[in-house]
């Protein structure tokens, strides 16, 4: 898959599902990712978090547990 001795480099605009789109260099035009930096739990820790903090308090709320 070589072209030419350098390949031809991009500032490659990368779109990602969650909506966030962000410059990179790439090789190729156009990327799109199913995550990135902005919505990875590794880096956020929020959109998971906060979906499995909803479901310990409906566990909490139908089970009585009071949580402070
Ligand atoms: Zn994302």
């Amino acid at each position: 898959m070589k072209e030419g001795i350098h390949p031809a480099y991009y500032q490659a605009k990368v779109v990602c599902n969650c909506g966030n789109e962000f410059v990179t260099g790439s090789t190729k035009a156009d990327i799109h990712t199913e995550i990135c930096s902005k919505c990875h739990p590794f880096y956020t820790g929020q959109q998971k978090a906060s979906s499995a903090r909803g479901r310990i308090d409906q566990f909490n709320k139908r089970y009585g547990v009071e949580s402070k």
